[in-house]
């Protein structure tokens, strides 16, 4: 079969433009970090310089006939001067590793930051994904270096490299100014090669990204107590081990290509410095040796020579690893510079102020790369404080329309209005204000039990107000069991005095958090789903207090709870079938009467399984 080539992608930015943002960034936020590189680099071209003089002057004064004194002095001051800048040169060294790593953790706040600011949707893309871990690897150990922090050093790197290449381009041209051209041209076949290298780096390195992904999964997942779980009783450890073989084995076909071609570009490069420096000295020893050379200025040349060479190297890798930097700040700009949705913040959730009126009108939607819509055309007017009951089999749609509600997706046509003005008038952060959610995939975070419930700091929290809600929860009698009540840090794997609470405890808890936010729109996706009978009837029997005075959306596979609303949505591939009373609905005699019969049966006295068949 013939190999499809992928097209090449245009890096997101130029080298120059990269560089110019970094400096930018750098000296804004760390400029301790910009100027301590280039006192560095200051201090290098004055050590390189005396290093490249010293050996002459010492032989210059040891021929021609000078004092001793004089000779302390110009050689001694040279070496003092050398050892007082190398001095320098190791504590600025040290000091621009710490200031570096404070560039280094604010470009990694940016990544974090734009990553919990982003628009909801947008998090869900896998281009999305792909994008944050590169993005990421801009701040990580990449081969040796911190690419955020490297390409800025890179460009002074560059710049040094080149006074350097002026300074001593002037002493190579005593020999042959022809040896400028020569010793410098050379190295263009190694920015070549190297170019070329990076250019196939850079084209792969979403299938690298996407092994290494996969691997970093597949290796996580065994250490993860769910998972573990199933991976033993389910005897899941072959097939797991086979799958780790095989992403470890794309792993290393993927170094194995690299590391290869590395040694080629290194072998080319070493075989020209050779060929380069060798035709240099032989041409400074033919003068010498037909005495159109002092000794002095010979060591001078050698020197300079030996160093001219390192300089060019230095400016074609300073520019190389500006180029390879720069392709990982492509990532993170792109990233960062990811389009973000908000609204025009004309509406604001502060005028509503008791359960809005909600309005679903033609709301369709569909999940990225999916061939049809999830939600079609849904059209529903939830009243000002009605209590509605979203109910339906799996996959019907149920929380794609409360991701939609609650402003997490943006329909992909059609539209939803609060009291009358869209979902678009408001700013996404105001908007949020307006829900008070319960969703089904719950994650606990460190903070204590006061701090998850109310969102904020201990010191800012309500503490009555906090205990009331968990008691409305019906928490009340775990959170007194444990010693540090209230304060008890969640997750015992991080805090030493933390708390594991089980589903159903994590659950009541992320309802007493909903209570405490106390918003217009109450969002229930499943809030009993992990609750014992006695708890779910708790949770029902608090259900009115919970939802006065607002607007509230329970989704429910019980459906005995829906009693509890004013209205009962059925929906049904991603539309509404049938809405109205239980008792209109059961009347109708449709999908939610079906399943209302089929989840009552086995609660019937005296109904045995082969009744259940017969009646289903
Ligand atoms: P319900 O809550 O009624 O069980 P969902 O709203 O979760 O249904 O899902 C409705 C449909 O949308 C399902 O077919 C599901 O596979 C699909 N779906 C849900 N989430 C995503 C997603 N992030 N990407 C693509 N498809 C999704």
């Amino acid at each position: 079969m013939k190999k499809v080539k992928a097209p090449k992608k245009k890096p997101y930015k130029s080298v120059i433009s990269n560089t110019l943002w970094s400096w930018g960034e750098m000296l804004r936020h760390a400029p301790a970090a910009f100027i301590s590189e280039a006192i560095l680099s200051v201090i290098t071209i004055f050590t390189t310089i005396i290093g490249i003089y010293l050996p002459s002057v010492a032989v210059r004064e040891a021929s021609g006939g000078f004092t001793m004194s004089h000779a302390v002095i110009s050689v001694g001051g040279l070496v003092l001067a050398s050892q007082l800048l190398g001095i320098a040169g190791t504590f600025t060294g040290q000091f621009k590793y710490t200031v570096g790593m404070k560039y280094r953790n604010y470009i990694s706040g940016r990544v974090d930051e734009k990553t919990a600011s982003m628009y909801y949707e947008l998090t869900e893309r896998q281009r999305t994904r792909v994008l944050r871990e590169q993005a990421s690897r801009s701040t990580q150990m990449w081969y040796g270096a911190v690419p955020s922090v490297d390409l800025p050093n890179h460009a002074l790197s560059l710049i040094k490299n080149i006074v350097l290449w002026f300074l001593c381009g002037g002493i190579v041209s005593l020999v042959s100014p022809w040896l400028i051209p020569v010793l410098t041209l050379a190295p263009a076949v190694n920015w070549l090669a190297g170019r070329i290298y990076q250019r196939w780096e850079y084209s792969i390195r979403e299938e690298v990204e996407t092994v290494s992904r996969r691997l970093g999964y597949i290796t996580l997942l065994p250490g993860d107590f769910g998972a573990a779980k199933d991976i033993r009783i389910y005897g899941l450890a072959g097939w797991f081990r086979e799958l780790y073989r095989d992403i470890k084995e794309q792993s290393v076909r993927y170094r194995n290509k690299r590391l290869a071609r590395e040694f080629l570009v290194r072998a080319a490069d070493l075989i020209l410095i050779l060929i380069r420096d060798g035709a240099a000295y032989a041409l400074l020893i033919i003068m010498t040796a037909r005495g159109e050379m002092t000794p002095d200025r010979f060591v001078l040349c050698f020197g300079a020579i030996s160093s001219f060479a390192g300089f060019i190297g230095g400016i074609v890798s300073a520019f190389g690893g500006m180029r390879g930097t720069s392709l990982v700040i492509c990532d993170l700009r792109e990233y960062l510079d990811l389009p973000d949705r908000d609204g025009s913040g004309e509406a604001r959730s502060e005028d509503v102020v008791s359960g809005p009126e909600i309005v679903f009108d033609n709301v369709c939607y569909r999940y990225e790369g999916a061939d049809e819509d999830t939600i079609h055309g849904l059209t529903l007017t939830i009243k000002p404080c009605e209590k509605i009951a979203l109910v339906g089999p799996n996959g019907a749609g149920k929380t794609t329309l409360v991701k939609l509600l609650c402003g997490l997706y943006q329909p992909t046509s059609g539209e939803i209005r609060i009291n009358g003005h869209p979902v678009k008038d408001y700013r996404n952060s105001d908007y949020y204000r307006l829900f008070s959610p319960v969703f089904q995939d719950i994650k606990a975070s460190v903070f204590t039990i006061a701090e998850t419930v109310s969102g904020e700091w201990e010191s800012a929290t309500d503490l009555p107000r906090a205990e009331e809600c968990i008691r409305k929860a019906g928490l009340k009698n775990k959170i007194d069991s444990l010693t540090l009540g209230i304060h008890t840090p969640l997750d015992k794997q991080v805090n030493e005095n933390g708390v594991e609470l089980s589903g159903g405890e994590l659950q009541k808890l992320m309802l007493a958090r909903a209570i405490y936010k106390d918003a217009p729109v109450l969002v229930l996706d499943e809030p009993t789903a992990a609750l014992d009978p006695l708890a779910e009837n708790e949770v029902y029997r608090n259900y009115s207090e919970m939802a006065s005075g607002k607007t509230a959306v329970f989704i429910s596979h019980r459906l005995a709870s829906c009693r509890f609303c004013d209205r009962i949505i059925y929906l049904d591939g991603g539309m509404i079938t049938e809405s109205g009373s239980h008792g209109e609905l059961m009347r109708l005699g449709g999908g939610y009467a079906k399943m209302f019969d089929m989840q009552s049966v086995w609660y019937r006295e005296g109904v045995t399984e082969h009744d259940s068949e017969q009646k289903s």
